[in-house]
């Protein structure tokens, strides 16, 4: 059994003019130590928020992260045990700065490293991410978008993080590259005994990395279950919308529809169930009740009236 590396239970609001618009709202998320959790969902769905409340960039307006069992919101141990990588590291690496400065930033500010010991620390940390520890006097701009991308994750790996938060880390990145930054992704894990809430919009590479997918929809988790589970068997009308957009290599067939409609907009969630105007299957008391998150199987969880809890069979235990 794995153990516990970070809890969150998280609702996150925001007051704009006289609304409380929650982009996360009420939503429990576990890691466990060297575990990948893909956490999917449109734009807009607040997957980024959560990401940012595991990465204690944002507190929870309500509720609590924490870390093997102590909150841990704005401590710095929390801080230094989970560190981000986002989308464009060109926004994220300071243009102006070399790159042996830009690594090794944060641990030397957190008195990890010395001064002296700056520029061999960076040439280290280059060569574990696949890149030639010479680069380490050179600047962002003379890089391609993959090579970047592995600058940010050293910068991220600098301060012995235990979990890395990826948002859409691969996804600025050709195909082929993006296979060779996940393959990287995978490595660290092996070698560092990383976890990995690993955000993305695309299903497709998260099944490529993910021990487990949560699927949020406009600020709240539909569906939680281990990654093959996920993709054999989707319980969720907008799980399987998505599904519907990943194509299958084996059959080349699509099981379901894809999904129709436009996000709503958080700042007016429709009532009951969120997903109701767009699906297909949505009757009154989807409408009117919102459907908790309940365990149907072992580790898979699904919030909609219309899934069924298992009925135990006669000679079942
Ligand atoms: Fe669709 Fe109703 Fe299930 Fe929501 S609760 S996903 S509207 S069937
Ligand atoms: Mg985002």
């Amino acid at each position: 059994k794995q153990d516990l590396a970070m809890r969150i239970a998280a609702r996150l609001g925001a007051k704009i003019q006289t609304q409380t618009v929650h982009a996360v709202d009420d939503v429990c998320l576990s890691v466990a130590s060297r575990e990948v959790v893909g956490l999917v969902g449109e734009s807009g769905c607040g997957k980024s928020t959560l990401g940012r409340v595991a990465a204690g960039i944002h507190p929870p307006s309500e509720g609590q992260l924490l870390w093997q069992g102590q909150p841990a919101t704005n401590t710095r141990e929390a801080q230094l045990k989970v560190q981000m990588v986002f989308q464009d590291p060109m926004s994220s690496l300071n243009p102006r700065h070399r790159i042996d400065r830009i690594i090794s930033e944060a641990p030397r500010f957190h008195g990890q490293i010395r001064a002296r010991d700056a520029s061999d620390f960076a040439a280290d940390l280059l060569q574990k991410v696949g890149l030639d520890p010479d680069f380490r006097i050179r600047y962002p701009h003379q890089f391609s978008g993959g090579q970047r991308q592995r600058i940010a994750i050293a910068r991220a790996l600098a301060v012995k993080p235990e979990i890395i938060v990826a948002d859409e880390a691969v996804s600025a990145l050709d195909v082929s590259v993006q296979a060779q930054v996940l393959n990287l992704f995978m490595d660290l894990r092996e070698q560092l005994g990383l976890a990995y809430l690993f955000i993305s919009h695309d299903l497709g590479v998260v099944e490529h990395i993910a021990d487990r997918v949560v699927i949020m929809y406009l600020g709240r988790v539909v569906e939680s279950a281990p990654t093959e589970t996920l993709f054999d068997n989707p319980l969720h009308p907008y799980s399987q919308a998505l599904l519907a957009e990943v194509p299958r290599l084996t059959t080349g067939k699509r099981r379901y529809q894809p999904i129709k409609g436009e996000i709503p907009s958080p700042l007016n969630p429709p009532t009951g169930c969120h997903f109701h105007p767009r699906c297909p299957l949505a009757d009154g008391e989807c409408r009117a009740k919102q459907p908790p998150l309940r365990e149907i199987a072992p580790g898979h969880k699904v919030a909609c009236h219309k899934v069924a809890e298992p009925k135990l069979q006669h000679g079942e235990q």
